[in-house]
């Protein structure tokens, strides 16, 4: 048999896969438990939008036909919705795959991609994938360190990729100190500022005051890319739909490489519907502004300390080796996220969920750091 490891290109024989957050039907089939909690994968405990799941009801008699390759339709709203020109708009199948394309466009072996420590694992992976170089900056106090991303800026440097606010972290920057790093920093370099959290994280009540939409500073920096998804507010992750907005000239290149019908028409229709339906969102949010509140105190109340977080989840100091915690709380039916891989041996990320899954969290959380 023909060993394909040996023609694999280097990158991505350099590759770790993915981890994402255990399903709970796999739980359930090694446990043999019910009941179980999920929250381990920043999805909307709320679900989607009664309207969206009507929309997605409405095609699903036409899934027959391709869907509409440029998404016509849901450009035109998120148009309409950001001030933007269509023209600006890459859909993706998730905000993961407008990422991809910005990476295939502007990397290849010997270009590198900058980021900082703590950031979201798909950064990495998709420079490796490219043949890119990855080149990670020293966080600080867990967060972005914008003077440190600066210093690292080579003549090499195609992308900088901030998380804005970050995951697994929570945290944020700024927008005054945002933008003038982006100043700074060369035209010709690409900068992503991936807004997967941006709902939440705009919201005064989560804490982050002075939090940016850099959606508006677009026409300021050609140079400017700002990615958004339907998977976390929106509560339609297992759909995979998100987008980007840039400059015309990189958008026509990512479209070049944008494989045809990346979105499908469920998810289009679901979208569209989920952007009519501001009561769901502006829920949505309230109900993770409450969560974390709850989520803090309980942590506060157990002596634990926690990264203050704009997102809808948390990070967790659990002052000991996060991964038996985390096997712990699975016999508890309740999953999280061991993020040892991401440099924080001794954090759990927790996704807020409603009230009474929180509680169940925390008393599960505490019960097995009595032991
Ligand atoms: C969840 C997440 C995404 C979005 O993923 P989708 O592909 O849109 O589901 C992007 N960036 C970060 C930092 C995330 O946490």
């Amino acid at each position: 048999m023909t060993d394909f490891s040996k023609y694999a290109q280097p990158g991505v024989l350099a590759l770790n896969p993915y981890q994402p957050g255990k399903p709970i039907e796999e739980l359930e089939r090694e446990l043999g438990i019910r009941n179980i909690i999920k929250l381990a994968s920043n999805e909307n405990p709320l679900g989607p939008s009664p309207r969206a799941l009507a929309a997605m009801r409405g095609e699903l008699e036409d899934v027959w036909l391709y869907p509409d390759g440029s998404g016509h339709q849901l450009k035109e709203k998120l148009a309409a919705k950001h001030a933007v020109t269509m023209d600006q708009i890459t859909l993706g199948n998730g905000s993961s795959e407008v990422l991809e394309f910005a990476v295939r466009v502007l990397v290849g072996p010997g270009d590198e991609v900058l980021y900082s420590a703590h950031s979201f694992a798909l950064y990495p992976i998709l420079t490796l994938a490219a043949g890119g170089t990855p080149v990670e900056a020293p966080a600080k106090d867990w967060g972005v360190d914008l003077e440190a991303l600066l210093a690292k800026i080579t003549a090499k440097t195609r992308v900088i990729f901030i998380a804005n606010p970050n995951n697994p972290t929570g945290t944020w920057v700024d927008g005054e100190p945002l933008h003038r790093f982006i100043q700074q920093v060369p035209a010709d370099i690409l900068v992503v500022i991936d807004e997967a959290y941006f709902d939440y994280a705009i919201e005064p009540t989560t804490g982050a005051g002075d939090y940016p939409d850099t959606s508006l500073w677009l026409t300021e920096f050609p140079n400017l890319m700002v990615a958004r998804t339907f998977s976390k507010s929106y509560g339609l992750a297992g759909l995979r739909v998100g987008y980007s907005l840039c400059s015309p000239v990189l958008a026509d290149l990512m479209n070049r490489v944008r494989p045809p019908f990346n979105v499908n028409s469920i998810a289009l229709a679901a979208a569209e519907a989920a952007l009519a339906d501001e009561g769901h969102l502006r829920e949505s949010v309230a109900v993770n502004a409450d969560g974390l509140q709850q989520l803090q105190a309980g942590f506060a109340a157990m002596g634990l300390a926690y990264i203050p977080s704009a997102g809808n989840f948390i990070s967790v100091d659990v002052g000991q080796p996060g991964a038996p915690l985390y096997q712990a709380l699975l016999q508890e039916g309740v999953i999280v996220r061991p993020v040892a891989n991401y440099g924080m041996p001794n954090h759990l990320r927790v996704t807020v969920g409603t009230e009474a899954q929180n509680q169940r969290f925390l008393d599960a959380l505490a019960k097995v750091l009595s032991k």
